[in-house]
């Protein structure tokens, strides 16, 4: 059975197109070739960004992925640890890049909900290095996908970030989602980036740029990562047509995202109200619902196949929990339909 109407899209936030003033600033960009350095719309939206994030230089990325394994080839020698939460992008959704890039190997921790508690960073940056690599990096995310969305507390982000000063090791954020964790705490990004050595944020999640991110950091850094990005590949030339989105992605999306937060909780509630699901992490921080469906009988995949059938797309996270999560490209009225199909689903498994 194939559903006439549009699907509800709920797989993620990256499916988001392009919004009409970003398409039109994208015709218009002024571009340059960005390996020399001479994109001008590159250029404005990486000396934005720093600013945004209150570090001193920011370099254009063409993916998340490649912002992160960026920063772990900066941080780290082949032979080094990172310490990395065991449900975490940069380790779990990335391939093994961190292996197969850099040499390196993670050492993974159990977090809670996400969050790596300051005291396993502790036990685990105590160098030994007559029996163990040096642990040369940790890696936190914020929000946390794979925890449901999590707003990680600033106030345990601050506490491995003192940790591992004091040890010498480099704190990398993954902030693909830290513009959600800025409108969920109502702090400044700069305040939630001011935890790391360096910080990355996409622009083509919640934001809705069609691609890019951004890396953040010391300016010297930041300049060993230009090379870096190019030996992996990703130096490109007029990408100031990129850029150009990118740029109203901060400046005019950010504050919006408050209602991807709300149609996730409205969208939490109306599927809670069967008693056929829990939240799987018990929170809706941000934009991204994690359910426990074991209560309805149901495999996860099994729920996500029938409600595909019916026109509404989620993903199965593990046998028992389903994904979904909410963005500009899902109105209100698309959020009650996916309820009433899911609900539907549920109440008759
Ligand atoms: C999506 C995501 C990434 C990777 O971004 P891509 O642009 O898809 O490579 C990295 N970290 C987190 C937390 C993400 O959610």
């Amino acid at each position: 059975m194939t559903h006439p109407r549009p699907p509800v899209d709920l797989r993620s936030d990256t499916v988001t197109r392009p919004t009409r003033r970003m398409r039109e600033a994208m015709a218009a960009a002024e571009v340059g070739d960005d390996v020399y350095g001479e994109d001008p719309t590159v250029l404005a939206l990486q000396a934005e960004a720093a600013e945004l994030l209150g570090h001193e230089a920011a370099l254009f990325m063409p993916s998340g992925t490649m912002a992160n394994q960026v920063a772990i080839h900066l941080h780290t020698r082949p032979g080094d640890e990172v310490v990395v939460e065991a449900t975490a992008h940069s380790y779990d959704w990335e391939l093994g890049a961190m292996a197969v890039l850099s040499g390196v190997q993670p050492r993974v921790v159990q977090g809670d909900r996400g969050e790596l508690r300051p005291a396993s960073v502790a036990r685990e940056v105590e160098a030994r290095p007559e029996v163990r690599s040096r642990v040369a990096l940790v890696i936190v995310e914020n929000t946390h996908n794979m925890a449901g969305g999590r707003l990680v507390p600033q106030e345990s982000l601050e506490e491995v970030s003192k940790v591992c000063a004091g040890h010498g090791v480099a704190v990398h954020l993954d902030g693909a989602r830290l513009m959600n964790a800025v409108v969920a705490s109502g702090r400044r990004a700069a305040e939630l980036a001011g935890v790391a050595d360096t910080v990355a944020v996409s622009l083509s999640k919640g934001l809705c740029a069609p691609a890019g991110s951004l890396l953040a950091g010391p300016a010297a850094l930041i300049d060993e990562a230009r090379r870096i990005r190019k030996l992996f590949g990703g130096g490109m030339r007029q990408v100031g047509i990129l850029a150009a989105a990118g740029r109203l992605a901060l400046a005019e999306m950010v504050d919006r995202l408050a209602e991807d937060h709300a149609k996730a909780r409205r969208l939490a509630e109306g599927l809670l109200a069967t008693g056929r699901v829990e939240l799987a992490f018990g929170h809706v921080d941000t934009n991204i619902v994690v359910v426990d469906v074991r209560a309805s009988g149901l495999a996860a995949s099994e729920l996500c196949e029938r409600a595909a059938d019916r026109g509404v797309l989620c993903l199965p996270t593990s046998r028992e929990t389903v994904r979904l999560v909410t963005h500009r490209d899902v109105s209100d009225e698309q959020v009650d339909e996916a309820v009433e199909v899911l609900q539907r689903l549920l109440e008759t498994a």
